[in-house]
């Protein structure tokens, strides 16, 4: 796809927006230095954000004598943004202020077999109406809602294609939440969810190229390529959950047999547990998450068959891994997700020597592998960091239905 001057536009403002959230207060000149972006653009960027109150100025700062500069900061209580995160047992509603703080949070857990689309999506209508009455926001000050479901989605159309776990296919699902959410609505999935989320605010912040590994119930890798997104030519980039680890492996509920998810994602893991010991009172059958949780405790207190569970799923991970280190060489990959949460540094210290056993030395040395930094749930954050985006995307096209000439027929890109 042909990349517009408008397309440009529009990561410069992302790009300056993201800074001004990391480094409030900040002048123009900061900006200029740490975006590479022109001192006349970014004043051109930071007035359409000062016009949509997105941003505000706060003074001056003292520069040795010469013109004092002025500084802008995020207008935390210029807008709401809401994010939703469609899980297989929840639906988990969290609603933001511009600074991206939580100002109220909603759960509604779904029971199993409660998950036909028009059931979930009464769940959704119900948190997220909860969310602006807890935090008092104004209807017209919430900017947009970003929802997360898992699966293929079709981000234009607002189409869940493909919801393995529940057997959706095609679900209108953005048409049928309009029927009783009112703001603007985005839809994508967990990947791309958790993905942006450590692009804005955790740890692929300022680096070019990262792997977010998303390791929860089901398994994927979204992909930061050139300071954006990486969504492949129809949204399904980042598959890396359905790639073949073990020839003739264990049967994926995608058809295929081997994926890495059978291996390494709640399910598997459980696998693992027992097929090491069977009857091991760290199994909870029935229940991934207090499974992962007994794993996490057994391996604090040494426990042996706890500990062999970590370091053979850190195997698996470390060859899945090393895979995306030497295919795209990125800076940094991101261990994400509750699994990952709940493992945390001990799977972390086993993932780190697996991978160095499989990756090429060379992109090796170029990469960190690290735990999510991001405290709260990445899914929420980086649904409403969509809806974030899309208020700033359609500002764009405002702008350019305004213009005399029209964007296009300039030959210099508008940078
Ligand atoms: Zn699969």
């Amino acid at each position: 796809m042909k990349r517009t001057s408008r397309d440009i536009r529009t990561a410069n403002r992302y790009e300056v927006l993201r800074q001004i959230i990391a480094a409030s207060p900040t002048s123009r000149q900061e900006l200029a230095a740490a975006t590479g972006l022109s001192l006349a653009t970014v004043a051109t960027l930071v007035g359409e954000l000062l016009d949509l109150r997105m941003i505000t100025e706060v003074g001056f700062e003292d520069s040795a004598g010469g013109r004092p500069r002025g500084l802008v900061a995020v207008n935390a209580s210029g807008g709401a943004l809401i994010g939703v995160d469609i899980a297989e047992t929840y639906v988990h509603v969290e609603l933001f202020d511009l600074g991206l703080n939580v100002l109220a949070r909603a759960e509604e857990d779904m029971r199993p077999g409660e998950s036909r689309p028009e059931q979930v999506v009464g769940h959704v209508a119900a948190a997220v109406g909860s969310v602006v009455a807890q935090a008092g926001v104004e209807a017209a000050r919430v900017l947009g809602v970003g929802v997360s479901v898992p699966g293929q989605v079709d981000r234009t159309t607002g189409i869940a294609e493909y919801a393995p776990n529940w057997d959706w296919h095609d679900v209108p699902l953005l048409d049928l939440l309009s029927e009783y959410i009112a703001y603007p609505l985005y839809l994508d999935n967990p990947l791309r969810a958790c993905a942006v989320a450590e692009l804005w605010f955790g740890a692929a912040r300022g680096h070019g190229d990262a792997v977010v590994v998303n390791l929860g119930t089901g398994v994927g890798a979204g992909l930061v390529l050139g300071s954006g997104l990486h969504r492949g030519v129809s949204n399904s980039a980042g598959e890396w959950g359905h790639t073949t680890l073990v020839l003739d492996g264990r049967l994926c509920h995608c058809g295929n047999h081997g994926c890495v998810e059978t291996y390494v994602g709640a399910p598997g893991i459980m696998l693992n547990l027992r097929e090491l010991s069977p009857r091991s009172p760290l199994l909870h059958p029935e229940d991934q998450t207090a499974t992962i949780d007994a794993l996490a405790r057994g391996v604090a207190a040494h426990d042996p068959v706890a500990v062999k569970v970590v370091r053979d799923t850190a195997r698996y991970l470390g060859a899945g891994i090393s895979d995306l280190i030497n295919l795209l060489n990125p800076e940094v990959v991101v261990l994400s997700s509750w699994v990952a949460g709940r493992l945390g540094e001990p799977l972390l210290t086993e993932v780190r020597e697996a991978v160095a056993r499989h990756a090429l030395r060379r992109p090796l040395a170029a990469t960190e592998i690290v735990l999510s930094p991001i405290p709260t749930d990445p899914v929420c954050l980086g649904a409403a960091t969509f809806a974030l985006e899309g208020s700033l995307q359609s500002v764009g096209q405002r702008q350019a239905k305004h213009r005399t000439t029209p964007a296009r027929s300039r030959t210099a890109p508008a940078s």
